[in-house]
């Protein structure tokens, strides 16, 4: 259920360097000119109310980045065909977003006693089954408790600060819940506001938003166990299909890559170790039923 991010750290990718925060300007107004104007397209994602100002800013200018990105058709078609939408305008990947996600809840938040299924807490939920090294970028909750529930064949329920017991009908209720590396300078030198870090925080929500997809035997898209040799073997941080969290992720970071024609070749080159990446952990090109399981 977790995504983890291990990011090359060894191929001594940096975006340090002079000049290094026009140039960020520089980039974010060649990938945001597209669309000027258009205010069509403001995510409807709520924030519990224990997360942080600071926490809530920062999401909330990410997802202003993506509401004015310019994606044309030639450079995101691969994105497009694997989300089913129409298009790849902000609108319509603002719209995939929130049929996915709605709620963000932050690190701290305890699932495990805010959780019930009728009147019982859920004693141990699946979501902290493949902890065992990495970092945690940000979770689907939301998924994890309805799994359980649905094994158990009872209603779940979610306490979200603000916003009361939230009936998690579907896993497209979507309550993401940030993890250790969200915020966290993953990718060894640069700042956590700057474009390449802005894209890993909004690939890691398509992530999770993918996990709110899925019945029967895709329900949430769970990970499958990379293989030995793989760089993440042993852990769930592989997918068993070609149209999961992985590939929609990969498939975002192409297509930003793609868009970004202010960005420095740094950038693009650790663009590409993203998407290199994201690509390594499909273990097959098999496509999964992505149709939710319930509705909210
Ligand atoms: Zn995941």
């Amino acid at each position: 259920m977790l995504k983890k991010f291990l990011l090359l750290m060894a191929l001594g990718i940096s975006l340090g360097g002079c000049g290094k925060e026009s140039q960020q300007k520089q980039i974010y107004n060649d990938l945001v000119n597209y669309y000027p104007g258009d205010k069509a397209s403001k995510p409807n994602i709520k924030f519990a109310s224990s997360l942080s100002s600071d926490g809530v800013n920062a999401l909330s200018e990410d997802f202003e980045f993506l509401r004015r990105i310019n994606m044309t058709p030639a450079n995101s078609a691969d994105l497009v065909a694997v989300m089913k939408i129409n298009d790849s305008s902000p609108k319509s990947l603002v719209s995939w977003l929130d049929d996915r996600m709605q709620y963000v809840v932050p690190k701290d938040f305890d699932a495990d006693k805010s959780a019930y299924l009728s009147s019982i807490f859920i004693p141990d939920s699946p979501m902290n089954d493949d902890s065992k090294t990495g970092t945690v970028m940000a979770s689907n909750i939301g998924a994890a408790v309805y799994m359980s529930a649905a094994e158990q064949g009872r209603a779940a329920f979610v306490q979200i600060p603000g916003f009361g017991d939230v009936h998690v009908s579907s896993p497209r209720v979507g309550i993401i819940q940030e993890g250790d590396g969200l915020f966290t300078d993953m990718i060894g030198e640069g700042h956590l506001d700057d474009v390449p870090h802005i894209l890993l925080r909004l690939s890691t929500f398509f992530h999770e938003a993918r996990h709110s997809d899925g019945n029967g035997q895709s329900l949430c898209f769970t990970h499958s166990v990379c293989p030995s040799g793989h760089d993440y073997e042993g852990l769930y941080a592989c997918d068993n299909n070609g149209n999961g969290p992985y590939r929609i992720e990969a498939e975002l970071v192409k297509a930003f890559a793609n868009t970004c024609s202010g960005c420095s070749p740094r950038t693009l080159e650790l663009f590409k170790m993203m998407e290199a990446d994201s690509f390594s952990r499909m273990l097959s090109k098999d496509n999964w039923n992505d149709s939710p399981q319930g509705s909210r």
